[in-house]
């Protein structure tokens, strides 16, 4: 007995001894040596000015149709043919569905795949009600306190500005990329890029250009968002979930409330949704959420790095914390929202029929016809119909071997030193579904929001920091260099 003991304690020696030593090892990953590069000092009062003039241009997507006739895109285009002239003058423009605008700056040599950058400059309104919360009034471009303040101040004005700034600047230096770059700027992502990204995409598919990867809006480098790390997250997200809406329609008897039968329409539907609560869509610590989580905890205190340095013994005990967090689970697995209800219309009629609107955010491991078969099979009830509404399938998964990836990975430490940088998965839509069609898409501007700057994101109080600008146009400046 003394014996077993023994052994079981050498053992267990043993395992402490494995796990201490494979969470020492777990330390940020020594990237490939930085490549030399010599970024520019751009203007950062004339940044601030072009930003704060290109808010006062109320480019709003209305959900209900544009009011002024895009009278105001129409302004700003011509805004930036004055402020950027030798971009214009120098790069063929072409114009998808009037409003967007793809501009083409022809390389040296253009032998291999061009490269796509792109920013929408349609903006959301202000939010009914809220017009006296904002320090500044929206569309007044105020720059105070070091940052330009607006709607579109981040959501995506900014990226419009460094990325013109960047071209601008580039030109009068002489220099020539040796691949075509494209920069798009687009119109309607706020309402669903249909006539922008839908369309330009299309174009590239009937010329026959299949650009190499294309950067657009989708993460920031997050500051202060995720708890336990203090340094900067560089998230360069590689694909964004789909969306599903589904209906589940109960059928029961009619008739009146006096006399009801054991179950209606109403109990059944519960019973379902009950069902849809108690399976949660696989999903786990794998692909792209081990990378990114095993990424941000190579930089955690020791107790994190043990779990995570230790994934053949942790995995199921970090997914399920993960999972108990909105964040974690979002990031996870596609998730399950039910959002709308209705069953009769009065208060003692029994509902012929009860019906419930549930809302899913794919994940890329998950396509629409899997999400329909596994809640036809977790509710498992004839009578329930699952009726199948708005639908986009989660985006493909950009690659992270490739040069794009590489350079990105590169500008972004020659621009923020010290930050962790991990690939991710927007949560939200961008145009980047679209493009993901055709190429590698890339989500990330080249900026550092906290938490108080997200609270602007079709919030209230939007701006961006003019530092922010300043980079931003550093690293697009950096990267096109790069080409
Ligand atoms: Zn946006």
């Amino acid at each position: 007995m003394l014996r077993f003991f023994k052994i079981v304690g050498i053992l267990l020696v043993g395992l402490l001894g494995i796990l201490i030593f494979n969470a020492v090892r777990y330390t940020p990953v020594e990237n490939a040596p930085l490549k030399p590069m010599t970024l520019i000092q751009p203007d950062a009062n004339a940044l601030a000015a072009q930003l704060s003039e290109a808010i006062t241009f109320q480019t709003i997507s209305w959900e209900s149709g544009n009011p002024d006739d895009y009278a105001s895109f129409i302004a700003l285009q011509q805004w930036l043919e004055t402020t950027y002239p030798n971009v214009f003058a120098q790069l063929e423009l072409t114009r998808i569905n009037t409003h967007t605008l793809l501009l083409r700056w022809q390389g040296s040599e253009a032998t291999g795949q061009p490269v796509l950058f792109s920013a929408h400059y349609d903006v959301v309104p202000v939010n009914p009600g809220t017009e006296n919360e904002w320090t500044h009034s929206p569309f007044a471009g105020d720059i105070a306190d070091n940052y330009v303040w607006g709607r579109g101040a981040l959501d995506d004005k900014s990226a419009v500005v460094g990325l013109m700034a960047s071209v601008s600047g580039l030109l009068k230096t002489g220099f020539t990329p040796k691949q075509d770059i494209y920069v798009a700027l687009t119109h309607d992502e706020e309402l669903g890029s249909e006539d922008g990204a839908v369309a330009l995409t299309q174009w590239f598919r009937d010329q026959s250009i299949t650009p190499a990867w294309s950067l657009d809006e989708g993460s920031f480098v997050l500051d202060g968002i995720v708890p336990g790390v203090d340094k900067g997250i560089a998230s360069i997200n590689v694909s964004e979930k789909g969306y599903l809406t589904l209906k589940l329609i109960a059928h029961g008897e009619g008739g009146h409330s006096s006399m009801p039968p054991e179950n209606t329409a109403v109990t059944v539907l519960a019973e379902a949704l009950v069902k849809l609560k108690d399976a949660p869509l696989p999903g786990g610590l794998e692909g792209i959420s081990e990378k990114m989580y095993g990424d941000i905890a190579r930089n955690m205190d020791f107790s994190k790095r043990l779990l995570f340095a230790n994934l053949w013994l942790f995995k199921p005990l970090l997914s399920s914390v993960l999972d108990d967090t909105k964040s974690g689970n979002a990031m996870m697995r596609t998730t399950t929202a039910p959002t709308m209800l209705s069953g009769s219309v009065k208060s003692n009629v029994l509902p012929a029929t009860a019906t419930a609107t549930i809302n899913f955010r794919l994940h890329p491991r998950d396509t629409v016809e899997d999400v329909v078969n596994w809640v036809t099979a977790a509710i498992d009830d004839e009578r329930i119909d699952v009726k199948m509404g708005e639908f986009t399938e989660a985006s493909p998964v950009a690659a992270t071997d490739n040069d794009g990836f590489t350079q990105l990975v590169q500008t972004t430490r020659a621009v923020y030193p010290n930050t962790i940088i991990t690939p991710g998965l927007t949560i939200a839509a961008t145009d980047s579904r679209f493009y993901g069609d055709i190429t590698n898409a890339y989500r990330f501007n080249p900026m550092v929001i906290n938490n108080d700057d997200l609270e602007g994101f079709h919030g209230t109080n939007e701006r961006i920091s003019i530092e922010n600008l300043v980079r931003a146009t550093q690293f697009y400046t950096a990267l096109m260099q790069q080409q």
